[in-house]
C-alpha cells in the first residue's frame, strides 16, 4: 500500500462528525460558534456541511433542528428556508443586521 499525503474525503468526514458531536450536546449552537470551534472561517463551507448532515440524519432516528435567523431591526423571521443559510438582508425592511441561525441535533 502506497501512502500518499491524502486529505481528500477523510478531512470532510472528520469535520462533519465533529459538527454532529458539537450539535448533539443539547444546546443550540450558532453558525459563528460552529465556525470558531471547527477553525473554519468560511461560513459557506460550514453551512454546506450542516445541510449535508441534515440529510444524512433523516435516515437515522435524529434530526437537525434550525432556529431560523431573524432581522434584528423589525423581527422578521426567515422561517421558510429550504436549507440552512445566513441571509444577507431583510426582505421587509432591507436591514443588513440579521441574527445567526442556531443549530441543534435532537
Ligand atoms: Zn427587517
Amino acid at each position: 500500500m502506497i501512502s500518499t499525503v491524502g486529505v481528500g474525503m477523510d478531512g470532510w468526514d472528520t469535520r462533519r462528525e465533529k459538527i454532529v458531536k458539537l450539535l448533539s450536546t443539547g444546546e443550540p449552537v450558532s453558525l459563528d460558534e460552529l465556525c470558531r470551534m471547527l477553525g473554519v472561517f468560511d461560513r459557506k463551507i460550514v453551512l454546506e456541511d450542516v445541510s449535508h448532515i441534515a440529510q444524512t440524519l433523516r435516515k437515522k432516528n435524529s434530526k437537525l433542528v434550525m432556529l431560523p435567523p431573524a432581522c434584528l431591526r423589525c423581527g422578521f423571521v426567515f422561517k421558510d428556508l429550504s436549507r440552512p443559510k445566513l441571509p444577507s438582508r431583510c426582505p421587509k425592511c432591507k436591514n443588513e443586521r440579521i441574527s445567526q441561525p442556531l443549530f441543534q441535533i435532537k
